[in-house]
């Protein structure tokens, strides 16, 4: 069986065919999102990319990760801070008229856990945590295989839990979430603000600092690297323990452009969750970078139907 999963972002839109059984893309294509024509222009042009992907293609149904607070029930985007005008926006029901397939609708964040879930580091696995550290922190959970969205829908948002009292200021206005000291955004910005304190640091060797740059600089030893990304683990360590406590999860799987820093950030991570949990937690998790990468966007939206359809 083939799904087609649209991984809808900002910039651009991302969709692939995806044979359910392997979850091997077999073709994929991207548009550019171009939100200033419209969500109507949008969802028509999402449409065309799809029928002209799937030409000579047979497909059961679609799966559409999305930004922002979906009423998935009825595939309506509810509000999403980066979509202003797709306010209550009826993107599922559009989107199935124009193509006359089932279309389903699931938050970005939850669609990762879910493809997680389906073709990456959670298979066979009912209980499961995941984060993604990008422009920002999004958070995903399964327990007893079921997606964890609570009573509104907006549930999971692991990326705006409390870590430190009065701390950092996050783009959600709150102080102190996590996402103000684990996303690619605040880990780029913790080092701006150290500049004139670390000047020889190599991390203002590199034109455009990125989270890259910065745990690169700590591969080599770089003070200033280190103590960022010692902040970075810590603020991960707090969250995931308290995750852990609460989800009993069997594994928690950071995916997102961070989670390429690879062992520089999940060794110490892993260490010191580990010394934060309590003793019958300990080594009862796994702690594991999403082996997805730059697909897990259209596969998370292809689960959505698998998980919705509880099909395998
Ligand atoms: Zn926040």
């Amino acid at each position: 069986m083939n799904i087609v999963g649209v991984d809808l972002g900002g910039t651009y839109v991302k969709i692939g065919l995806v044979n359910s059984t392997t979850g091997v893309i077999t073709k994929k294509t991207q548009i550019e999102t171009k939100l200033e024509l419209g969500n109507d222009n949008v969802v028509n042009r999402i449409a065309e990319a799809i029928q002209k992907l799937t030409e000579n293609e047979t497909y059961s149904a679609v799966g559409i990760g999305s930004p922002g607070s979906i009423d998935k029930e009825n595939g309506i985007v509810r509000f999403s801070p980066n979509f202003p005008d797709w306010h209550n926006f009826p993107l599922g029901p559009k989107l199935s008229k124009l193509l006359n397939k089932k279309v389903y609708v699931e938050n970005d964040a939850n669609s990762f856990v879910l493809g997680e879930k389906w073709f990456g580091a959670g298979k066979g696995k009912n209980h499961i945590v995941a984060l993604t550290l990008g422009t920002g922190v999004g958070g995903g959970i399964i327990s007893q295989n079921i997606l964890i969205t609570g009573t509104d829908g907006i549930g999971g948002e692991l990326g705006h839990v409390i870590i430190k009292p009065h701390g950092r200021l996050c783009g959600c206005g709150n102080y102190g979430c996590l996402e103000a000291y684990a996303s690619a955004t605040a880990i780029v910005k913790m080092a701006l603000e150290r500049r004139k304190k670390f000047p020889d640091s190599m991390i203002f060797e590199s034109n455009e600092i990125t989270a890259k740059t910065i745990f690169d600089a700590a591969k080599q030893n770089d003070r200033l690297a280190l103590i960022i990304r010692d902040e970075v683990v810590n603020a991960l360590a707090i969250a995931i323990t308290g995750f852990i406590h609460i989800f009993n999860p069997q594994v928690i799987i950071i995916g997102g452009g961070v989670s390429r820093a690879g062992d520089i950030l999940f060794k110490p991570l892993v260490q010191q969750v580990n010394e934060m949990v309590m003793p019958s937690f300990k080594n009862s998790f796994e702690i594991l970078q999403s082996p997805l990468v730059e697909n897990a966007g259209i596969l998370g939206a292809a689960s959505i139907v698998l998980q919705r359809e509880k099909k395998i």
